[in-house]
């Protein structure tokens, strides 16, 4: 039997495996008691579930890599201590002696008394942690209803998750449990939950409209991120033609690596700087692997997930010590953090309010807004800078106030760490995101002020457009070849040569091979994506003619707005 749905790839990779209905929310308990001879047995169900999902969580901990930053592992420990809390060991055994009632009937009363609890509390935080309650809880419930152990609980182990939606969190979470593949019916090919299935190199799709209403458990699938197809079947002829695929992907992979020690230099010499985007520390050795020039983009904010607290300076400190000290001289970009939108913090959870959160308190406006969130975070970044070469950059900025009050903050922070006699670099040089369209008019200002400039283009297009870019409704309209957004970078790029500056490109149309000879043409020359694009994007740099590419896209920059032009930009980026 075959069955197929679409979707958007988010990933170029296939991936074979089966299902796994990642479900959400509460399991739905009817009331249920028990003759009085069964007490006993209902207690010795619950405590033996408890026992269980406290196995599962520690397996999945023991899973986490000792490489990885203690604080997914903490993000587990704070479930296990719920666990361990007698308001959910003690409490519902109390209810299932008193009132006779089901193990599962007795944990949803308490359930619903917890919720009561936190739902009355005042700190958004503490409101916020319902969630983990409730996880904790489905967890216990989950293993109460199985029938037979292990059958609902599958591990996820090659599996392809097929869910609602995923939150860049989760992602980081499930790439630990080793998952093939993923599947969501929300989300877009720009969202920072893509981004980094894309960095991890997970094939995975977005945009699959009912997905966890049509596909059932355990399904055999094929998850085909070139094409943006599902397939579920069991069919070998079929299942055998993706694992050539796959083979043949391996092997052009294969074949890439003879590029590594090349440079990046086109037919007619002129030189790129190919840079890594990493979300993790643990990433840098990717960064060798694939002969990064440096890192351009260190999404700092990934550190501050999957947990309840926030890191402290020191805490932050060891990871940004870990990333530079692995790049063993290479040059690193460390973006302050970028919080907000669709990165949202456990740790300081607010009500939500916003309608619009990638309009909202995000990035250098929530970092200028909660000095003491920022402080700690400048603090860590500049002693990091004593190690190696670091640079600093700002995302989201679009008022050249950000950058005088970023530069005022950076000097008291400075100032603080010269009363401690801790070392940091006195000259670390400062860049700016250009990801608001503001602020690409305004470049000249911007190069004016700041060291270096990098375009985000996954914001850029975003903002440019007025489309959100984890909405797969308007997904459609999403366009870096615009006529709009290419003025904007070619205006950036413009001020960074007038104004004797780096200017890089951190977006993901950096990394795309088919944009690649346009931006070169543009006169990009920094391009900054994740680790396994770079030979790729090696190989196509190696083939082009710069000068001709130049004149080309001079012409048709004059003339953007003309129709045959549109046409040409096309084929130039097929
Ligand atoms: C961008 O917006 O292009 C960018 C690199 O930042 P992020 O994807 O993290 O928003
Ligand atoms: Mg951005």
């Amino acid at each position: 039997m075959i069955f197929s749905c679409s979707g958007i790839g988010i990933t170029p990779g296939i991936a074979i495996g089966e299902a796994h209905l990642l479900q959400r929310g509460t399991v739905e308990i009817a009331p249920r008691f028990v003759p009085l001879n069964q007490v006993t047995n209902e207690i010795d169900r619950y405590r033996q579930a408890v026992v269980e999902a406290r196995q599962s969580l520690i397996s999945i901990e023991n899973k986490i890599p000792k490489s990885t930053w203690s604080e997914i592992a903490s993000f587990v420990d704070t479930h296990l201590l719920m666990l361990a809390d007698a308001a959910l060991s003690e409490v519902p055994i109390e209810f299932i002696r008193e009132q006779n009632c089901a193990a599962e009937w007795a944990l949803q009363i308490q359930r619903d008394a917890l919720v009561k609890v936190f739902d009355a509390m005042d700190d958004p935080y503490l409101r916020s942690r319902k969630d983990d309650v409730d996880h904790v809880i489905n967890q216990i419930q989950k293993f109460l209803l199985q029938k037979k152990k292990g059958d609902e609980f599958p591990s996820l182990q090659g599996r392809i998750i097929i869910a609602q939606d995923l939150a860049p969190a989760d992602i980081i979470l499930l790439r630990h449990q080793g998952v093939a593949g993923f599947v969501t019916e929300g989300g877009g090919p720009m969202s920072h939950t893509a981004i980094l299935a894309r960095g991890f190199g997970i094939p995975a799709l977005v945009g699959v409209h009912h997905a966890t209403q049509v596909l059932r458990q355990g399904e055999q699938m094929v998850v085909d991120g070139r094409q943006g197809l599902l397939l579920v079947t069991d069919n070998q002829k079929i299942l055998n033609h993706y694992r050539d695929l796959i083979r043949a992907s391996e092997q052009r992979a294969t074949l890439l690596l003879r590029l590594i020690k090349q440079p990046a230099v086109t037919q007619d010499g002129a030189t790129a700087r190919l840079m890594a985007n990493i979300e993790l520390p643990e990433e840098i050795e990717q960064t060798h692997s694939f002969a990064a020039d440096g890192v351009g983009l260190y999404r700092t904010e990934y550190l501050y997930m999957n947990r309840s607290s926030m890191p402290d300076e020191e805490e932050q400190y060891a990871a940004y010590k870990q990333a530079v000290e692995g790049l063993e001289g290479l040059p690193i970009t460390i973006r302050t953090l970028d919080l907000g939108a669709d990165k949202q913090l456990d740790s300081c959870a607010k009500e939500s309010t916003v309608c619009n959160p990638a309009l909202g308190l995000r990035a250098i406006r929530l970092c200028l807004k909660e000095p003491k969130l920022f402080r700690p975070h400048l603090r860590a970044i500049l002693r990091a800078s004593a190690l190696g070469q670091v640079q600093i950059m700002i995302p989201m900025l679009s008022n050249l106030h950000e950058v005088h009050q970023l530069k005022a903050t950076l000097q008291e922070v400075k100032e603080s760490l010269r009363r401690d006699g801790l070392q940091y670099a006195e000259n670390m040089r400062v860049g700016g995101m250009i990801e608001v369209p503001a602020a690409a008019l305004a470049a000249d200002a911007f190069a004016r002020e700041l060291d270096f400039l990098s375009i985000g283009t996954n914001d850029l297009v975003q903002y440019t457009l007025a489309i959100d870019r984890i909405d797969d409704e308007v997904n459609y309209l999403y366009d870096p070849l615009h006529p709009s957004v290419l003025k904007l970078i070619q205006m950036v790029i413009d001020a960074g040569k007038r104004h004797s500056i780096p200017i890089a490109m951190c977006g993901e149309m950096a990394g795309d091979p088919r944009y690649i000879p346009l931006l070169m043409g543009m006169g990009l020359r920094e391009f900054s994506m994740r680790p396994g694009s770079l030979l790729e994007a090696k190989r196509v740099i190696r083939s082009l003619d710069a000068a001709s590419l130049s004149q080309q896209v001079t012409r048709m920059m004059k003339h953007i707005d003309r129709p045959n032009t549109l046409a040409a930009l096309a084929k130039l980026c097929q």
